[in-house]
């Protein structure tokens, strides 16, 4: 079995720029210098400034060998103003240059201060963490993996911040490992085993809802998309974790879309959408990611996280078109297209979960092509009950590098989704509307008005060549997101406070 998500390299903090000694003892240093730092602060400074104005025309980065008896490798860029986002491919392209097999890569930051110092300092650690990461591989020779044992950070000693980047990168390392994993490898009663074994370690409380459960509480739109799998072993995992008392604690509900492989169903998918399907799993990996790194952090909180694991399958026993079937909400729903599936599966899984009345609920799927084809790969869409939300996830996004953009919600949309025959349709029989906002408006209608939620949709998950600091095509796009919503943004309450605030005169 393989280890969800392995050993990430210990971190060593260092209060001041290294010295020509500690330099020369060095065999691997990245350097990220300010626009206007001056390079004499540096052993070898001059030499370095020689050679960066030296460097082939255009090229952003350097890369040189200094003159000691190790021949450190150091590859440097200097910065200016820019994005997180802008900042973190950086720090992922000055990490490639370095060798893969260094046992120790010494981090510096030259000429920051303050926040700017922090910020390029939590870059440097999220690119090389994220490098550090081992992903499932079937080769027979397995390539060597690019893992340093220890970082050295020099200039800042903010164990706080050396914490949070080995939490975020271990939740992000899990659900990439996970989302890596072939889908024969990784089917629902596989995953269970995964989730139990870490439920385990973590102290998480698990409850499995099967079929047989499912069934006997009517969650008749899960069951619709399940149903399709022989010998399923398909169902709803609920987590349960909590630290901290009072009252201050907040409850969050995390639901994540797990289709360990969707072929469509009877509305079979061709063979080049179908490539890359065991990746429909990636909602779930992303929420059990988000509950790793809080678990990690210890984050003062009441977390509930809801995982529906199904495969979307054609067989006898496959949902079909026109098929009506009841939800746990007691809605009924007409099938439109079994492609849509993700839907299904999260309806009653949203509907468990917001029974617990959560102050946040967040989802994560990957639903839609649309919003790949509104977007983009380099960002997802995010959706909400709560307008006061809109601003904190542009700027949340933005601040944090993993970018979200928001799409309107409103109630005419619902029209694209009426049904003759029951109370809505999965989606619209027109492939020309915009069915990442139509699947955002059916999921509204299994979480109750109270219930402030989140729901987003992942059309960053796969990246070609990697994402801002992640160096891999599986990006674990979202559990840095909702680690900086959650704990930075402290979404919680804002909801109440907006809505005094609209309502005072
Ligand atoms: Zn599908």
């Amino acid at each position: 079995m393989f280890d969800f998500p392995g050993q990430l390299p210990e971190i060593r903090l260092h209060g001041k720029p290294p010295s020509e000694t500690a330099l020369n003892r060095m065999q691997a240093c990245m350097l990220l210098l300010a626009q206007d730092a001056a390079w004499e602060q540096l052993p070898f400074g001059t030499l370095l400034q020689q050679r960066w104005r030296r460097r082939a025309p255009g090229n952003a980065l350097l890369v040189t060998e200094l003159p000691n008896a190790r021949g450190t490798r150091l590859s440097v860029a200097r910065v200016g103003e820019l994005s997180t986002f802008a900042l973190l491919e950086l720090c992922r392209k000055l990490c490639a240059l370095q060798p893969p097999d260094s046992g120790a890569l010494h981090l510096v930051p030259l000429g920051f201060q303050g926040n700017a110092l922090r910020r390029v300092a939590e870059a440097l650690l999220a690119a090389t963490l994220a490098r550090s990461v081992h992903l499932p591989s079937y080769k027979k020779r397995a390539e060597p993996a690019p893992a340093p044992q220890v970082l050295h950070l020099y200039g800042l000693r903010e164990r706080r911040l050396a914490a949070r980047c080995l939490a975020e990168a271990a939740g992000n390392g899990l659900a990439r490992a996970l989302c890596t994993t072939p889908g024969n490898l990784l089917t629902p009663r596989i995953y269970l085993r995964h989730i139990r074994r870490l439920a385990r370690r973590a102290g998480w409380k698990l409850e499995f809802l099967d079929m047989a459960a499912l069934r006997r509480r009517g969650a008749g739109a899960f069951t619709a998309v399940a149903q399709g799998a022989p010998d399923s072993q398909s169902g709803i995992v609920h987590l349960h974790w909590e630290h901290g008392s009072g009252k201050a604690r907040p409850r969050i509900a995390l639901v994540g879309k797990g289709l360990c492989y969707d072929t469509g169903g009877v509305n079979l998918k061709s063979a080049r959408h179908m490539f890359g399907m065991h990746e429909d799993m990636t909602g779930s990996a992303v929420a059990l990611g988000v509950l790793h790194a809080l678990t990690r952090l210890k984050a003062h909180a009441s977390v509930d996280c809801w995982l529906a694991l199904a495969s979307n399958e054609i067989g006898p026993r496959s949902y079909k078109p026109n098929d009506v079937v009841k939800a746990l909400n007691g809605s009924t729903i007409e099938i439109v297209d079994t492609d849509a599936e993700g839907r299904m599966v999260l309806a009653d899984t949203l509907t468990l979960a917001a029974r617990a009345k959560p102050q946040l609920m967040l989802d994560f799927a990957t639903l839609t092509g649309a919003c790949i084809h509104a977007l983009g790969p380099a960002y997802s869409g995010a959706f909400t009950n709560r307008p006061v939300f809109l601003p904190e996830l542009i700027a949340g996004g933005s601040e944090c590098g993993e970018r979200v953009w928001p799409f309107p919600m409103d109630k005419d949309y619902d029209t694209a989704l009426q049904s003759q025959i029951a109370d809505l349709r999965q989606c619209a029989r027109d492939g020309s509307l915009p069915d990442h906002i139509l699947a955002a408006r059916f999921l509204r209608h299994f979480v109750p008005p109270e219930v402030p939620w989140i729901h987003l949709d992942l059309g960053s998950a796969r990246h070609k060549g990697g994402l801002a600091h992640v160096p891999t095509s599986s990006t674990g796009f979202g559990v840095r997101l909702a680690l900086h919503l959650l704990l930075d943004r402290r979404l919680i309450g804002l909801d109440r406070a907006g809505a005094r605030r609209a309502q005072a005169p």
